[in-house]
Order: C-alpha cells, then structure tokens, then sequence
C-alpha cells in the first residue's frame, strides 16, 4: 500500500467518524448500552437568566394549587377521576368539553407556530422536565458529588467509604423531592384541601391516594435519578418532530460554522498565531461546548433532535471566545439562514406575522373564556309536538337543560322574558330547581302566550333563568310555535 492510498485510507476513517453523530445519539454507545453523561456545570448569561425563569416557575408551580380566589376556586384543579377541572379560577366540567378541545387544539396550534419561529425555546426554558433535571436534580448532583471530572472520578471508583456515602446521600435527597414533586402534582388532581387532609389524617385512611403518591413518586425518582435526557431523545414527541417544524429560517442554538471553520478548519489555540492569516477557524476545539451538554451532543454537528436548546455551549463557548480573545457569539441564537448569509439576527416580516397570529390565538381563547356564562340555560322544543290551543292562549312545550359551572349549589327559577302576558312553568318539578354545583339538570317547561300577543307563526321567544334574589344568570331566545 502506497504513502496516497493510506493517506485515502485514514481520511476516510476520519470522515467516518465525523458523520457517526448521525446514525448514533450521544448517550448510548455503538450497542445500545447507555452512556452516562456528565455535564459541566454551566455558568454565563444565559445560565443566569435561566435560572431565574425556573426558579419562577417552581415556585408558581409548587404555589398554584394551594391559591384561593375570592371566588372559593383554586387557580388550577385537574380532577380527572371526577371529570371537573379548573384553569385560572374558571371551572370546566364535562358539559364543557368543546372548550377544552378548543383550548388543547389551539394549544397544539400555538406550540406548531411557536416553533416554526422560535425553535425549541420552550424546551431550553419552560419545560417542566428540563427545568427539575437542570435547575434542581442535576444541581444537587454537582452539590454533593462535585463537577463533570469528579462525577466520572466517583463513577469509576470502587464501593469504598465515599462512594456509599455521596450515592446514598444523592439518592436519599433525590427520593425526598420526588415524594415533595408527587405531592404538588397531587394538589392539582385532589384539590389543595383533599391533600391537606391526607396529610393531617395520614395515609391509613387513605390508602389508595397514598398508594398513587408512592407510585408518582417512584415514577419521578426514575426519571430524574435515571432515566433523565433520554425523556427528551426517546420519548418526547415534541423532539422528535423539530424536523418537519424548523427550517432554515427558525431561531435555533446554532454554531456559526463559517466564522468557527473558516477555510482551513477549526484548530487548537496557538498563542500569538495569527489565525484568520492561514485561514483558521475560530473554533479553537477546545469541546467546551460539547462536555457542558446535557445531551451529550455535539452542537458544532449541526441541529440534531437531541439539542433541547438549553443555551449551555452558548455560556460555554463565550466564555472560551472571552479568554482568547475572540468576539463572543460563536454558538448564538440564530437560524440556519443568518449564519450561511453572514447575517445578524433580526425580528423579521415572517415572526411579526406568525407572532400577531399566536397573540390572536391567545386572545381569542381568553375571549371564549371571559364571555362564558357560570350559568347556562337552554330551551329545545320537543320532538314531535306541536303548540296547543287552550281557549285565548296557545302552549309550547319546552325541555330544558341547565347547567350549573359554580363552585356553589343554585336555587333557580324561570322567567319568560319576551311576552309579558305570558307565563312559563316547569312540569315536571317544583318551580324553584336545585341545581348543585357542577351539575347538568334537564325537565320539561310549558310556555303559554295569550294568541293577540302573536304576531307570526314562529314567533321568537327569551326565556330566562333567575336565582333565588332575582339575579339573571341566563338567557336564551327559542321560537314559539303558533296557528298563523
Ligand atoms: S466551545 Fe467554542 S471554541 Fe470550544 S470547541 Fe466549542 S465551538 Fe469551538
Ligand atoms: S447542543 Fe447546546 S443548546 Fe443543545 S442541548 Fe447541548 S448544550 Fe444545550
């Protein structure tokens, strides 16, 4: 074999291994065995601001469920056994059910169009999972068994003194934010006092619901002590679909390739060389940005479905550009376009558009939500009859359905409101119903109109219901049924 042929030989070992990223991911090896990564503890701007938005949110989080508006309702329930949920004080029964399907429809909708713009944001900042992995477990990892070289250190050495003693206390601490996150996530499903009471009463009177808190929590403990990044790389959907949603025009954690390879490639930094002369990158590969991965990837690779965006090879990286001098912004927020046209990002035609569409979106949810009545009545005629003649007057009959969305019981009467020689009265019942909370009630009503207030053979009606004080809750305009 000739000096060119081994030449051959070892640059297409090399490209080998630079294309292996795409047909592996970084936490498992060439088997499908798993490997354990160990992050660097990141520290920069973006880490800071991150920081402060998760600390926000748990504490909305942990807070929520336990808020009482003036109202007696939680902020948030999501009684699922019981079919009644309550989002930002508003309750949603079963009876409600279209709204929650628009909600989770625009929801989904938002979060399409959120991405085509913005890329995985919400995965870097607000995701629950990524906020406990990074912001709390992985925090008291670096706690109690120090950074990435001491965690791989701990995770080689034998069971002596050491290793028993951090793993246990690891696990223990671990065990007992689990039980904590379990308890909160049961303050949304039971309500705040249901879980008051557990814990007064103990869980020997409640035994299933302490049962479920056992399993949520062994449920949280594996996924933050062991199972971890590969929620994101395996399981979660919305990862896996960042490639049908992002184009070269989304705002991704991106390494601006052109500036870091340059002509010549990236290198090792050389003091006093004068790089740009030979035509050298300005990635000095000093993997700075792929050891501070939670992921285990390596973001200079391109996009790939395991970044979640956290921003820690952006903190990493200006950090390195700051201490060799360089300007900072190697690895940034920009898309695909901005770095192969030289560009500097701007908020550009295409997010104002899908941005005015996502605030449209959020308004006109709030609007269905604002303009929904507690109280809702409906009058349908009943099939297959007809109005009745009865000397002056002419009858309807009516089934009504009233739905009660409060958080209270109601004693409700009804008032016809359109014809004031007119009467209404409900056949099946007493004339005041009580309606408990959260409950649907259907009956039949009776509407007699005297024939010289008619004026037309459907002529149209408002029937309302009142409560005991008069108040209005609602109305509803039906046609009255008539011999014209
Ligand atoms: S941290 Fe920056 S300079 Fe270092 S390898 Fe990564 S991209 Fe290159
Ligand atoms: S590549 Fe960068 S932004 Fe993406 S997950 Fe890794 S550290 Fe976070």
């Amino acid at each position: 074999m000739n000096d060119s042929q081994i030449k051959d030989q070892d640059l297409e070992k090399l490209s080998a291994e630079e294309e292996a990223f795409r047909s592996s991911i970084g936490t498992m090896d060439k088997k499908g065995k798993r490997q354990w990564v160990f992050p660097k503890k990141p520290s920069g701007r973006f880490t800071v601001y991150r920081t402060w938005v998760a600390y926000f949110l748990l504490a909305f989080l942990v807070i929520a469920p336990f808020v009482k508006l003036p109202n007696g309702n939680p902020l948030f329930l999501f009684n699922i056994p019981k079919g009644e949920f309550i989002i930002f004080g508003f309750p949603f029964f079963t009876s409600d059910f279209f709204l929650l399907a628009i909600g989770m429809i625009t929801t989904i909708v938002f979060i399409v169009l959120f991405t085509v713009v913005y890329g995985r944001i919400f995965c870097g900042w607000i995701c629950p999972q990524t906020i406990f992995m990074e912001h709390v477990f992985r925090r008291i990892e670096y706690w109690i068994e120090g950074d990435r070289p001491k965690q791989m250190k701990l995770a080689k050495q034998d069971w002596d003194e050491e290793k028993i003693r951090k793993r246990l206390l690891k696990w223990t601490v671990f065990g007992l934010i689990s039980f904590f996150i379990a308890n909160i996530f049961f303050a949304y499903i039971i309500g705040s006092d249901a879980l008051i009471d557990l814990i007064k009463e103990g869980p020997a009177t409640h035994m299933s619901t302490f049962v479920g808190l056992i399993i949520f929590t062994g449920l949280f403990y594996f996924i933050f002590a062991w199972f971890r990044e590969q929620v994101c790389t395996l399981v979660c959907p919305y990862g896996r679909l960042q490639g049908v949603l992002i184009d070269k025009k989304t705002i991704i954690v991106a390494y601006d390739f052109k500036r870091g390879e340059s002509t010549a490639g990236r290198s090792k930094f050389r003091k006093g060389e004068d790089r740009k002369a030979v035509g050298k990158g300005d990635c000095i590969d000093c993997k700075q940005c792929v050891v501070v991965c939670p992921t285990g990837i390596d973001i200079r690779n391109g996009t790939q479905l395991e970044c979640v965006n956290c921003t820690a090879c952006i903190d990493a990286c200006d950090e390195v550009m700051e201490k060799v001098n360089l300007p900072k912004g190697l690895i940034r927020y920009a898309s695909e376009e901005n770095i192969e046209t030289g560009q500097k990002f701007k908020f550009t035609g295409r997010m104002l558009a899908y941005t005015l569409v996502l605030l449209g979106m959020i308004l006109a949810i709030n609007a269905f939500l604002f303009s929904r009545n507690d109280v809702e009545v409906k009058f349908l005629h009943v099939p297959g009859r007809n109005y009745k003649i009865e000397g002056q007057n002419i009858s309807n009959v009516y089934q009504y359905t009233l739905y009660n969305k409060t958080n209270g019981d109601l004693n409700v009467r009804f008032e016809l409101e359109s014809h004031e020689n007119g009467s209404i009265r409900i056949l099946d019942g007493p004339p005041q119903i009580v309606l408990t909370k959260g409950n649907v009630q259907q009956g039949v009503v009776e509407v007699k109109i005297p024939m010289d207030d008619l004026s037309s053979y459907k002529e149209p009606v408002i029937m309302r219901a009142l409560d005991e004080d008069g108040k209005v809750l609602d109305e509803y305009l039906t046609s009255f049924s008539a011999p014209y």
